[in-house]
């Protein structure tokens, strides 16, 4: 199997002493320097954030502290790009990887223009959209591929959550596109951060994208995803990367995500359910209703018809919702 991928870096470049104080410990890490992965500093300098109140990445400034990060530990540098303009600022900089993110997917126009203005950098990671689209995903590739030297597809998921049919729908069209893992945007939530990193092992990726802050409380953007050069090299094992995409493996990360979904939506309808409680016992309503209960099953019915799924089956699951939803009132 090839070396795995490592990209690691802040969110965004702040000030170049913060630039610097990352680079310089994660080019102390053992995992720098034993040669088991290939690595890339990453920093956004410009940010495309959501409020325009928010903090927007420091700009053109950030390309000469990306620079000096080069000169001064030997660390490849990445930056994202999310203009054309942007794109030929990072070419002349001197750049190692660009890589197109979320948002910037998620528009062909952008992603096209990115394409035709990013001679002279050699990898290009194009992130998944902000939706889910694994074609889309596919196109954008594409688009970038017949430009650039190397192309990475970089999983990010969507609002937070995988995506991991996307991911290997995505796979699958394209073998030998790198598929690197992004375990902070995936999640939001740097507790998360580790066993994603352990996803990304199992599942025959090739390697990670991670944001690293040497101080992630005071980050600018993306506080609460952001880990510790420490936890970078404590929670990445590239040595344990299989090197086979097994489709049982990334169909059971399917049901797992399905049941985290049912699971939610079990415990929103029990919210609700304690709300009706509280509505009924100010006005001495009786809690159980069979006729409203009756509705609500035969309307499951037929949906279940509909949808090739037992009768019985769905019964014995409206029939414990409901039981539940009764506590739920009684409380
Ligand atoms: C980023 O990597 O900092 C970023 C903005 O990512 P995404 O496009 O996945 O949100
Ligand atoms: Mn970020």
């Amino acid at each position: 199997m090839s070396t795995p991928i490592l990209v690691a870096g802040p969110c965004a470049a702040e000030t170049r002493e913060q630039l610097l104080t990352a680079a310089e410990q994660i080019a102390l890490l053992p995992l720098a320097k034993d040669g088991c992965v290939r690595l890339f500093f990453r920093a956004g300098i410009w940010k495309p954030r959501t409020s325009p109140r928010s903090f927007q990445g420091v700009g053109d400034i950030g390309l000469e502290w990306l620079q000096e990060v080069r000169e001064r530990y030997g660390l490849k540098t990445a930056t994202e790009a999310g203009t054309a303009e942007q794109a030929r600022k990072a070419a002349a900089a001197g750049v190692d990887m660009l890589w197109i993110g979320s948002r910037t997917s998620a528009n062909p126009i952008a992603v096209q223009e990115i394409a035709d203005n990013i001679e002279g950098i050699n990898t290009i990671a194009v992130k998944n959209p902000m939706h889910e689209d694994s074609e889309l995903w596919a196109g954008n590739i594409e688009r970038v591929r017949q430009r650039a030297k190397e192309v990475w597809a970089v999983h990010r998921g969507c609002r937070h959550k995988p995506c991991w049919q996307m991911a290997y729908r995505l796979t699958s069209a394209m073998p030998d596109i790198p598929l690197l893992l992004d375990p902070s945007h995936m999640s939001g939530d740097a507790a998360k951060v580790e066993n994603l990193c352990r996803k990304a092992e199992s599942l025959g990726y090739n390697g990670y994208m991670i944001e690293v802050h040497p101080n992630p409380k005071e980050a600018l953007s993306d506080a609460r995803q952001q880990i510790t050069p420490a936890e970078l090299q404590e929670y990445t094992r590239p040595d344990k990367f299989n090197s086979r995409r097994d489709e049982l493996d990334w169909l059971r990360c399917e049901i797992d995500e399905a049941d985290d979904e049912i699971w939610q939506a079990i415990s929103r309808r029990m919210d609700v359910s304690r709300r009706i409680g509280e509505y009924k016992h100010t006005r001495n309503m009786q809690i159980v209703q069979p006729d409203r209960f009756n509705k609500v099953l035969n309307r499951r019915l037929k949906w279940a018809e509909e949808n090739g799924i037992a009768s019985l089956t769905v019964e014995k699951i409206m029939n414990a919702l409901h039981e539940e939803s009764i506590h739920r009132q009684e409380i």
